[in-house]
């Protein structure tokens, strides 16, 4: 068989432990017998972080801002501990967040769905994407202690001499105080790219926020989506027959819950944050999420969900077998080779990331998963535990049937 050509590279960042090990597996595996693959290589492994003293990190979110797609490995972000443990001369900041702050974009993850692993909300039949906005709110946010009786305001200076300043609370005991922002342009991204991503996948969008409550921080994203779907996607998603839908966020949880799934759910940062676990644990685990960044201006970086798999590396590392499920990593290849297909105009490229998910699928069908899976099988299917790479050589064969 002739390998499949591609005309654009993909920007490859490598990454550690265990999914470092899984990432040439699907490589040589799933990928070069099959594929001419054509990638731009950044090793963000953390010996090579360490020795290019993290340069290499913002250079390959550079790289994904040149060439419009990425696909990233998990990495280590370092602690106390691994500053130890690969000798660093610096606590090096997590590769995530210097990609995400450089391409300024939203994180989407959806659950990857099989017939034996059923939802724990039993109405669930299709995927819910949450859409996280990954910037501000409590993240950002100061906070304090109160320490005894005594005014606390909440004051602004302008760089034109304009100065308010309003009472929070005159506190008559010890208590704490926080105080958060956003910034209009970081909204604006998100709302850009929640728009964008349903009209791509052509799904609904839901946005919830607490607006009734918070009537000018919430209301102030609610204003925000409005104007923008009003101004650039009403016609797009009327074309589409997809609906762009705001509801309080108490109300979208209780909506969700009783849906059949199949649309994005925007959150504000908070609640993307506890939402996407939720909506996650009740599908099955981390290694059965799809993960990818979409910056405002359409630049697309495919990741997994979960991280370097620590226990099992260390495992593998004494030489016992491990079996870690590489579902997560494979799709941020398919998705990742898929959009460049699109964006090349190569109906084979494409073709191949669609028949390299269903051959995963498949095998996951027919019973062979790693571990993790096997224990959330439902009663009435069979399932077999294999290791890493025996699945993936499973998945290969039922590929080379469909190629
Ligand atoms: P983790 O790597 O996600 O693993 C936590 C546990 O979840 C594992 O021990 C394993 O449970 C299970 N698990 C996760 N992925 C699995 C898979 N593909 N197959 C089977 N089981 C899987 O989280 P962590 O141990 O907290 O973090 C390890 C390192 O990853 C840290 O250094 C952290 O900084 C980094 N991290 C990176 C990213 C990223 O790059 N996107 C995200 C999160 C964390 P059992 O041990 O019970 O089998
Ligand atoms: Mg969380």
């Amino acid at each position: 068989m002739e390998k499949i050509r591609m005309t654009t590279p993909l920007v490859e960042m490598d990454g550690d432990e265990m999914t470092r090990i899984i990432w040439k597996m699907i490589k040589d595996e799933l990928l070069y017998p099959f594929i001419d693959l054509k990638t731009e290589y950044y090793d963000l492994g953390l010996p090579e972080r360490e020795r290019t003293k993290d340069q290499v990190t913002f250079d390959s979110a550079y790289a994904a801002q040149k060439y419009g797609v990425a696909v990233k490995c998990a990495t280590i972000t370092p602690n106390k501990q691994r500053v130890e443990e690969y000798n660093l001369t610096e606590m090096w900041k997590s590769p995530n967040g210097t990609i995400r702050a450089i391409m300024d974009g939203t994180v989407f993850r959806a659950p990857i769905t099989i017939d034996a692993i059923k939802p724990v909300v039993r109405n669930w039949k299709k995927p819910i994407t949450i859409a996280r906005h990954a910037y501000g709110d409590v993240y950002k946010a100061t906070e304090y202690r109160v320490p005894s009786a005594g005014k606390a305001t909440l004051s602004f200076k302008g760089e034109d001499g304009t100065e308010f300043s309003k009472t929070i609370y005159d506190f008559e005991c010890a208590g704490v105080l926080q105080g958060q922002y956003n910034k209009d342009t970081s909204i604006i991204s998100f709302a850009h790219s929640c728009f964008k991503f349903a009209i791509d996948t052509k799904q609904d969008l839901w946005f919830s926020t607490k607006d009734t409550i918070s009537k000018q921080y919430d209301q102030t994203f609610k204003l925000i989506f409005e104007e923008i779907y009003n101004n650039h996607y009403k016609d797009q998603f009327e074309k589409l027959g997809i609906t762009y839908f705001y509801t309080l966020i108490d109300d979208a949880v209780a909506r969700v819950i009783r849906s059949e799934g199949g649309y994005i759910w925007a959150c504000k940062n908070y609640d993307g944050d506890v939402m996407s676990d939720m909506v996650s644990t009740a599908f099955g685990s981390l290694a059965m999420m799809t993960s990818v960044l979409v910056s405002p201006d359409g630049k697309f970086e495919y990741e997994a969900a979960h991280g370097t798999v620590t226990r099992h590396y260390y495992r593998y590392l004494k030489g016992e077998e491990t079996s870690t499920n590489p579902m997560a990593t494979i799709y941020a290849w398919s998705g990742a080779l898929r959009k460049r297909g699109e964006l090349d105009k190569l109906d084979e490229l494409v073709s191949f990331a669609n028949k390299l998910e269903e051959a995963c699928i498949d095998t996951l069908n027919d019973g062979i998963m790693t571990k993790d899976l096997v224990g959330l099988v439902d009663e009435g299917f069979s399932a077999t535990a294999v290791n890493t790479l025996d699945f993936i050589k499973a998945v290969r064969t039922r590929l080379e049937t469909k190629l």
